[in-house]
C-alpha cells in the first residue's frame, strides 16, 4: 500500500516506491511512503486562497461545531485506528491515549470555543486603555486570525493526538493547515485525515496531508504563515535555521525532547499511598507507549537512603509487566516504532551505561513474538553515580522505556540536578508537604512547561505525569524546543495577530460589537426586559428613575441579611472608619439598583444568572440618591437544542450612580433572554 497525501482537496498517490514502513512487531512490509509529484508551491496556495477566506468567515462557534463534528466521526470510527496503530507497536492502551486522546483534544476545544469565545470573527484582548484625559481616545487589543496557512511537523509517536492537538487551536483560530506526520506512522495519520473528511465538515482547502518528503514546501512559505515542528531538536535546529523563514518572518513552533523528571520528597515513607504513587507513575511512563512519549520520565530523584527500595519496587513491576505483540493476550507494553529506532534507544543506552550503572534490561519472555524481527527493547533502569559531575543523563534521551535514578542528599541538590536538565516539558514531584512544592515551582518552574505534584489526596484522580491536557500548556523552555502549545484560548495565539486598536470608545465598539465603557449609548426602544434577545442591540440603555435611600433601609436590609457591619449599625464606630458616618450596605446598592430597573411583568427574560466585575466605587449614605443605567454589553446566541426555548445569552453594564451623577458602583449582569418565536 503506498500512503496517499492529500493536497488541494484530492487523495495524491505519488509515482515512486518511496520509503517503507514495517510492522513494529513481524517486520512485514504495512506501507510505502512517499510525497513525489505533490505541487507544495499549490497547496500552500490553496489553503491560503480557499480554506483561509472561508474558515476566516466562520465565527468561533462556527469554527467549534466543526472541530465537534470532526471529533465525533474520529470517535465514531476509533476502531480503524486502533487497528492502523497495532502495526506501529502500540498496545490497545497506547492506542487509547493516541487516537481518544487526540479526538479528546478536538472535543474540548469544541466546547471550550462555544462557551468561551464570542461569536465572532474577532477576539477581545484585555481591557479597554483609556487613553485621554476625556475618555474620547482609547485603545483595545484586539485578536484576528492570520492570513496564512500552518504548516505542522510532526513526531512519529502520535500520529493522531499530535495532529488533532494543533489542528484544534489552528481551525478555531481560523487558519488552515497542512499537516505532515513522521514517515513511520503516516498510515495512521491519513487513515485518522480519510475519516475527518468523511465528516463533510470541513470546507474545501481547510486540511490537506503530505506523506513524506516536506520537497520544496519552505522555499514558498510567507510572512502571514505559521509551522510548528514536534520532534527531535536536531531536526527542529535544522528546520528553524531555513533562511526563508527569517526573510519571511515566519512564525515558527518547537516542541522538541526533553529530559523530564520525576521526584520522591523526602518526607515519603515507602508503603505509603504516595511512595506507590510515584512507583506507578515511574513505571507507568516507561510503559505507555514503550516509553516514546515526549513528556516521559527519563531522570527520577530519590532521596539517597530510598535509593534501593525504588529500584526494588521498580523492578518487581517490570518482572509483571508482560512484553510482546500488542492485542496478544495480558501484553502490556509493546515494541518500539521499528527497528531503526531500536537501534537508536540502543546507542543512547549504551552511552548512559558508559557513565551510570545499569541496574535493570530485561523483558524476559515476550509473549507471541520474535525478538530478532520485533522492535523490542527491555525496560531499562540505571542509577547515576555522580550526577553532578555526569553530563550524560542530563543531555541524552533514550526515547524508549528508559530511566535512570538520581540520588539526592537535600533539597537544594535536587533542584540543581533538575536544572542540569536545560529546560523540559514536565516535572513531577510525589510529596506530602506542600512547602516543598512552593520550592519547586520557585526552583524549576522556570526549566519546566508544566509542573505536577501528587499526594495521598491527589493520586487517585491524577491525569498522570506525561499526559498533557488540552486545557493546560503544553511545551517547554529551553532544550525542550522553547515553544508553547494548547493550554485553553492560549493556544489560539500562534495562530492569530494581536493588534492595538485606537480609537474614540464608540469606534471601538463598532468595532467590536461589544459596548465599552465611554462609548455611544441609546436610549432601547422599550424596557429592555420586554425586548426579545433579537430586538437588542448593542449599546441599548435604560436610564431608571431615582430612589432615595434611607436609614429605614439600611436597618431593613440589616435585619433581612443578618449583616449588621458596624459600618452599617454602629453610629460610633462608623465615624471613628474611613467612612465617617454609616453607610447603606453594599448588597443593599445591588438590590435597590435591580429594583429599578427590572420590570416585573412575565416577559422574554427567562433568568437572570450571574453578576462579573463588581466593583463598588463610592459609598452610598442614607440621603443619597440613587438611580441606575443599564446598557447592552454584548449579545451570544445559544446553540438550539431541541427540548429548550431558543435562547441567547445578554450582557448588561450597569452602572449605578448618585445624585452628582458620580458612579457608586459598576458591574455586569447576565441574562438569558428568549428569541424571536
Ligand atoms: P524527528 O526525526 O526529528 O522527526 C520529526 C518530524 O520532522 C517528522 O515528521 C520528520 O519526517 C520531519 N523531518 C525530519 N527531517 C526533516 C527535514 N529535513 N525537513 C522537514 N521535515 C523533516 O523526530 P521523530 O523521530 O519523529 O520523533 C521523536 C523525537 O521527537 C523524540 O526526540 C521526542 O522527544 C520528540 N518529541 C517531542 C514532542 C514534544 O511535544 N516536545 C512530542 C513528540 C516527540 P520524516 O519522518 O518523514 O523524516
Amino acid at each position: 500500500m503506498r500512503v496517499r497525501s492529500y493536497a488541494t482537496d484530492a487523495w495524491h498517490t505519488s509515482s515512486d516506491e518511496g520509503r517503507p514502513v514495517h510492522d513494529a512487531t513481524s517486520g512485514e512490509l504495512v506501507a510505502t511512503v512517499s510525497s513525489t509529484g505533490l505541487d507544495f508551491a499549490r497547496m500552500l496556495a490553496h489553503a491560503r486562497r480557499v480554506g483561509g477566506p472561508t474558515l476566516r468567515g466562520m465565527t468561533f462557534h462556527q469554527r467549534a461545531a466543526m472541530l465537534k463534528g470532526v471529533a465525533k466521526a474520529l470517535s465514531d470510527r476509533k476502531q480503524e485506528l486502533y487497528e492502523a496503530s497495532f502495526t506501529t507497536g502500540a498496545t490497545k492502551t497506547d492506542a487509547w491515549v493516541d487516537v481518544d486522546g487526540g479526538f479528546g483534544a478536538l472535543f474540548v476545544y469544541a466546547s471550550k470555543g462555544r462557551r468561551e469565545l464570542p461569536d465572532d470573527l474577532l477576539l477581545l484582548d484585555g481591557d479597554l486603555e483609556r487613553l485621554s484625559k476625556s475618555g474620547a481616545f482609547a485603545g483595545h487589543h484586539v485578536q484576528v486570525s492570520r492570513q496564512g496557512v500552518a504548516v505542522h511537523i510532526n513526531a512519529f509517536n502520535f500520529p493522531v493526538w499530535g495532529m488533532t492537538e494543533k489542528l484544534a487551536c489552528t481551525w478555531l483560530a481560523g487558519m488552515p493547515a497542512v499537516v505532515k506526520p513522521a514517515s513511520a506512522t503516516s498510515h495512521v495519520t491519513a487513515k485518522a485525515v480519510e475519516i475527518m473528511l468523511d465528516a463533510g465538515v470541513l470546507p474545501p482547502g481547510a486540511l490537506q496531508l503530505v506523506c513524506g518528503g516536506v520537497g520544496d514546501l519552505f522555499d514558498h512559505l510567507r510572512d502571514q504563515d505559521v509551522v510548528t515542528f514536534t520532534g527531535s531538536a536536531v531536526t527542529g535546529r535544522k528546520l528553524k535555521a531555513h533562511p526563508g523563514l527569517a526573510e519571511h518572518g515566519v512564525r515558527f513552533n518547537m516542541e522538541a525532547d526533553s529530559l523530564n523528571f520525576s521526584m520522591l520528597g523526602p518526607d515519603v515513607q515507602p508503603g505509603s499511598a504516595t511512595f506507590d504513587a510515584f512507583v506507578r507513575e515511574v513505571s507507568n511512563e516507561m510503559r505507555i507507549k514503550t516509553g516514546q512519549r515526549c513528556t516521559a520520565i527519563r531522570r527520577t530523584l530519590v532521596p539517597r537512603t530510598r535509593l534501593d527500595e525504588v529500584a526494588d519496587a521498580l523492578k518487581a513491576v517490570f518482572e509483571a509487566t508482560p512484553v510482546g505483540r500488542p492485542g496478544a493476550q495480558g501484553v502490556k507494553m509493546g515494541p518500539l516504532v521499528g527497528l531503526d529506532q531500536r537501534a537508536e534507544v540502543q546507542r543512547a543506552v549504551d552511552a548512559l551505561a558508559a557513565e551510570n550503572t545499569v541496574l535493570y534490561g530485561s523483558y524476559g519472555q515476550l509473549v507471541d513474538a520474535d525478538p530478532e524481527r520485533g522492535a523490542f527493547f527491555p525496560f531499562t533502569l540505571l542509577r547515576a553515580d555522580d550526577p553532578l559531575n555526569h553530563r550524560t543523563v542530563h543531555e541524552v534521551e533514550a526515547f524508549g522505556p528508559v530511566n535512570t535514578l538520581l540520588p539526592y542528599d537535600d533539597l537544594d541538590t535536587a533542584w540543581e540536578l533538575i536544572r542540569m536538565g536545560r529546560g523540559s516539558l514536565v516535572g513531577s514531584v510525589m510529596t506530602d508537604d506542600d512547602a516543598v512544592a512552593r520550592q519547586a515551582v520557585l526552583q524549576t518552574a522556570a526549566y519546566h512547561g508544566r509542573l505536577m505534584f501528587l499526594n495521598a489526596d491527589s493520586q487517585a484522580d491524577s491525569t498522570g505525569h506525561g499526559s498533557p491536557m488540552p486545557h493546560l500548556v503544553h511545551g517547554g523552555p529551553g532544550r525542550a524546543g522553547g515553544g508553547e502549545e494548547m493550554g485553553g484560548m492560549r493556544g489560539l495565539s500562534l495562530y492569530m495577530q494581536r493588534t492595538a486598536v485606537q480609537g474614540s470608545p464608540t469606534t471601538l465598539t463598532s468595532v467590536a460589537r461589544t459596548w465599552l465603557p465611554g462609548a455611544a449609548r441609546h436610549e432601547a426602544p422599550k424596557h429592555p426586559f420586554r425586548m426579545t434577545f433579537d430586538e437588542i442591540a448593542v449599546g441599548d440603555t435604560l436610564t431608571t428613575h431615582r430612589r432615595t435611600v434611607t436609614e429605614a433601609d439600611v436597618t431593613n436590609f440589616a435585619g433581612i441579611s443578618g449583616d449588621f457591619f458596624y459600618a452599617h449599625m454602629d453610629d460610633v464606630a462608623a465615624r471613628e472608619s474611613i467612612f465617617e458616618r454609616r453607610v447603606a450596605h453594599g448588597y443593599f446598592v445591588l438590590s435597590a439598583a435591580a429594583g429599578l430597573f427590572v420590570d416585573p411583568g412575565v416577559g422574554p427574560v427567562l433568568a437572570n444568572y450571574g453578576l462579573e466585575n463588581l466593583r463598588f466605587v463610592q459609598p452610598v449614605y442614607p440621603g443619597d440618591t440613587i438611580r441606575a443605567k443599564l446598557t447592552c454589553k454584548r449579545r451570544i446566541a445559544k446553540a438550539p437544542r431541541p427540548d429548550e426555548r431558543p435562547q441567547g445569552v445578554v450582557e448588561w453594564h450597569v452602572d449605578v450612580e448618585n445624585q452628582d451623577e458620580a458612579l457608586v458602583a459598576t458591574y455586569t449582569i447576565l441574562t438569558l433572554v428568549a428569541r424571536d418565536a
